[in-house]
């Protein structure tokens, strides 16, 4: 199965998308995740991808089409994906949509977190990511604490759009590009909106249920 999980910054898409990997074995596939690497490797692409980034604008189709081609044409993550910020535009769904066929492969559903503006807001501005592991905490909302994390506290971070006027930005670019593609999956009978301003835990749950849903 492959799974797309939509929503604003903020929403809690890469924590839920963690939890839904480990109980599913499926492979989580974040844009902005695989972005990042590349800024990390100093190349000259990252270094335009991070002043995007920065600002709080989309990178390029081209740049987001050409890693998603990479990811389709490794047997390990055939229907196996769970899609974390991506697609984020009407092009990119539809870039999505002819790859997954041209794969003999389907979207599976699209579980939209719904939140309230306030609360991404605190959430972001909490958020911190472990530069040794990968997990994502937040200070407000989920520390890192001895039971949940086993690196040490120095290897957390914040992301460096996490900031309060980049955040505004992304909402925004959120609110004009990328939500309305949300009636592209409703059109196909794919969506299913979650109330994303609840606990993680309760958020979870919902997730559960709908994708055991699926599978009967
Ligand atoms: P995220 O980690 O999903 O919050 O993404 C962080 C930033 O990476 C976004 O604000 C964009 O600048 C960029 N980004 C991530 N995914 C995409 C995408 N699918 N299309 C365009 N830009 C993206």
């Amino acid at each position: 199965m492959n799974i797309i999980l939509f929503g604003p910054p903020g929403a809690g898409k890469g924590t839920q998308a963690d939890n839904i990997s480990k109980k599913l074995n499926l492979h989580k596939v974040s844009t902005g995740e695989l972005l990042r690497e590349e800024i990390d490797s100093n190349t000259n692409l990252g270094v335009k991808i991070k002043s995007l980034m920065d600002s709080g604008s989309l990178v390029s189709d081209d740049i987001i089409n050409n890693l998603i081609i990479n990811i389709f044409s490794e047997k390990k993550f055939s229907n196996r994906i769970i899609f974390d910020g991506y697609p984020r535009n009407l092009s990119q769904a539809k870039s999505l949509d002819l790859l997954v066929k041209k794969h003999n492969q389907k979207i599976s559903c699209v579980l939209s977190l719904d939140v309230d503006k306030e609360i991404v807001i605190k959430r972001i501005l909490g958020r911190q990511v472990c530069s040794n592991c990968g997990l994502i905490f937040n200070k407000y909302f989920k520390p890192s604490t001895k039971d949940n994390h086993e690196c040490d506290e120095k290897y957390l971070n914040k992301r460096s759009d996490d900031y309060e006027k980049v955040i505004a930005n992304r909402f925004e670019t959120y609110l004009n590009i990328t939500f309305p593609i949300l009636e592209f999956y409703e059109n196909q009978n794919l969506l299913h909106k979650i109330n994303g301003d609840n606990q993680i835990s309760v958020i979870y749950k919902e997730i559960e249920a709908i994708i055991a849903s699926l599978e009967t």
